[in-house]
This record gives C-alpha cells, sequence and structure tokens, in this order.
C-alpha cells in the first residue's frame, strides 16, 4: 500500500470507489469521469506503479487482469459487441494515476485512430 496512492486507497477501501469486482490479486471499480457507458478500471491490489516497474514474477498477475476484463465485459454484456482495453504508461502515455490499470471501454463504437 502507498498511502498517497488514490488507486491503493480505492483497493483498501479508505476510500470509496463504486467496486464492481474483487479477489485477491486485483480490484476493479468505475472510472470516476467515464468516456462511455461502459468505463471501468481493473487494478493489482498491490501497488504498482507502470509497466516500467513490472517483474517476471508479474506476469501471472498481468494476464489475470485481462481475464478478470474479459469476465466483465460478459457481465456488462459488451462482450458480443466489443470493447477495448488501454493501459497508459509515463507521461507521454497520457498517465494520469500512477498505480498501473487497466481500462475497460465500451457501450459504445470507439474511434480510431489511437493517439
Ligand atoms: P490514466 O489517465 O492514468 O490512464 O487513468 C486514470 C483514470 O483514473 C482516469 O480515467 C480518471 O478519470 C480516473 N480516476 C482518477 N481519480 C479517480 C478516483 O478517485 N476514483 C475513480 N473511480 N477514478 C478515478
Ligand atoms: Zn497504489
Amino acid at each position: 500500500m502507498n498511502n498517497d496512492c488514490i488507486f491503493c486507497k480505492i483497493v483498501s477501501g479508505d476510500i470509496p470507489g463504486a467496486i464492481v469486482y474483487r479477489d485477491e490479486q486485483a480490484t476493479a471499480f468505475r472510472d470516476i469521469n467515464p468516456v462511455a457507458p461502459t468505463h471501468i478500471l481493473i487494478v493489482p491490489n498491490r501497488h504498482i506503479e507502470s509497466v516500467s516497474t513490472l517483474e517476471p514474477a508479474d506476469e501471472p498477475l498481468m494476464g489475470h487482469l485481462f481475464t478478470v476484463a474479459r469476465g466483465l465485459a460478459e457481465k456488462e454484456g459488451i462482450d458480443k459487441t466489443g470493447y477495448r482495453l488501454i493501459s497508459n504508461h509515463g507521461a507521454d502515455g497520457g498517465q494520469t494515476v500512477f498505480h498501473l490499470h487497466v481500462h475497460l471501454i465500451g457501450g459504445q463504437r470507439m474511434k480510431h485512430p489511437m493517439g
């Protein structure tokens, strides 16, 4: 737990979040500023700043974030229509919260190109 990290505080329950999924490794909650009808953030429970600080031992955890995303997409009813998974890293990536997270966005047709 990083005491300065807003997502650590949501995971620990110190500040409220609209939590939609939780297990020993990961927590998912609705983005406070949704950009689509479904906008959920999937985070590791442990504080990991970004992909830049990942270790080889984190590979199962990173895969787990994607299977959680898959399950949530089904629960949200967007698995057939499709969705987008985004993970921003560092300044040029547009990361604003430095606790690794995957955005699950769907319920509308996404625009291209990215960037
Ligand atoms: P990033 O820009 O780092 O990829 O994404 C951070 C996301 O966290 C943004 O989409 C932003 O709306 C969301 N966010 C920031 N603060 C909070 C918060 O306190 N609660 C929730 N639920 N989402 C937040
Ligand atoms: Zn954190």
